[in-house]
């Protein structure tokens, strides 16, 4: 059974000197710095998944006609690890992210991986590489589980016949830099991102390399990020960049939440599902629905809608303060975080860096 195959374990003989890494992890940026080792696991049709390894982190070598490079049979995940200050490690909801792997595998007809053996894999490089997962406040290892297509060949009417899964783990700062600074958006509507029966809600490179042209737009109209718009009205907000967005209405003890809904075309974030339950256990309904951006608009003219924010693994929330389309700009509340949005905030990162109870069994120990 591939959901309990062992693990061909080989250390690294070049590990990082600790002293060399501590230097390193006292800044680590995000994405930039890896750790010693990797997890590799091959699939192919007559076998399925086999050769799994714990290996020294390093280049692969692949054929120039591998599929991957041609067709972009490719996708990813996102997860970290945390360290609490009693020194053990967890990472938050491993099993949303192996099931959002397998529903990514299917529309981009791969071969799902075991929830099991995807969860051993992140814990088997998390357990060898622990010294990487930093210390500071806000800082984590960044774990990136990916699949590739590996069948070499030009043929374009059938997927892959062999893939390999691969895990590799970065430690990371916080994704944005300067704290919590609201960030300023701007509307695409020149480009969309993702169409009805498109790819979407799948974790796949395709979408990311779709999406760059519209994130440089939106900096060369002075905007930190891009905001999607539905690809058949262009009104209906989708999600930013690489997060998911919510709106908050009515300040205080009437405050309440709208995201909007899957519909396919957006990705189904694992922190956007984490603060529906956490808002409604806190008193905040919160609701899927839908939003169009006139109506964002006139909530924030009338004052009726107080708070936006995104949320997502790298970034966790972040509060949108400015909002600019091609019909003008305008500021969200006061332009500054808001108290909803920090109190979120608060109590979802005090869930994973086990400063706040976990009634959720969403940690998950190393
Ligand atoms: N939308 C997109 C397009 C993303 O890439 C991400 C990051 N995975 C998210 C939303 C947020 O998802 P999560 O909360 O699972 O990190």
């Amino acid at each position: 059974m591939s959901s309990t195959l062992d693990f061909d374990i080989k250390l690294s003989d070049h590990r990082v000197p600790d002293a060399e890494r501590e230097r390193m992890l006292a800044d680590p940026g995000f994405g930039q710095l890896f750790t010693d080792h990797m997890i590799t696991i091959e699939w192919d049709q007559g076998r399925g998944w086999h050769d799994a390894r714990l290996e020294p982190y390093g280049p692969l070598s692949l054929d120039p006609a591998t599929a991957v490079f041609h067709y972009a049979q490719e996708l990813f995940e996102g997860l970290k690890a945390y360290r609490h200050a009693d020194g053990t490690i967890v990472t938050f909801r491993p099993d949303a992210n192996a099931a959002r792997f397998n529903r990514s595998c299917e529309r981009m007809a791969m071969p799902p991986v075991p929830e099991e053996l995807f969860v051993r894999s992140l814990e088997l490089l998390v357990e060898t590489d622990r010294d990487w997962v930093p210390t500071a406040e806000g800082h984590s290892l960044y774990l990136r589980p990916f699949m590739i297509a590996t069948q070499r060949g030009l043929g374009v009417n059938s997927p892959s016949s062999s893939y390999r899964f691969i895990v590799i783990a970065s430690p990371s700062a916080a994704y944005f830099t300067g704290g919590i600074r609201p960030v300023s958006v701007w509307l695409s509507e020149d480009y969309t991102r993702a169409a009805p029966g498109g790819t979407g809600f799948a974790k796949c490179g395709g979408n990311y390399a779709a999406a760059f042209v519209a994130q440089a737009q939106a900096v060369e109209q002075g905007c930190d990020q891009v905001v999607w718009l539905d690809a058949m009205e262009h009104r209906w907000v989708e999600e930013m960049g690489g997060m998911n967005l919510f709106f908050a209405y009515g300040g205080g003890a009437d405050a309440r939440l709208l995201t909007p809904a899957l519909t396919g075309t957006l990705l189904p974030g694992i922190t956007r599902d984490s603060l529906l339950k956490l808002a409604h256990d806190m008193g905040i309904p919160a609701e899927e629905g839908r939003i169009s951006t006139d109506e964002w608009r006139a909530g924030n003219a009338s004052g009726e809608l107080t708070e936006v924010f995104a949320c997502g693994t790298a970034a966790v929330i972040t509060p949108v303060g400015r909002v600019k389309g091609r019909d003008g700009e305008w500021l969200v509340g006061s332009g500054e975080p808001g108290p909803v949005t920090m109190r979120l905030r608060e109590e979802l990162i005090g869930i994973q860096y086990g400063t706040h109870p976990d009634p959720y069994g969403w940690v998950h120990k190393i």
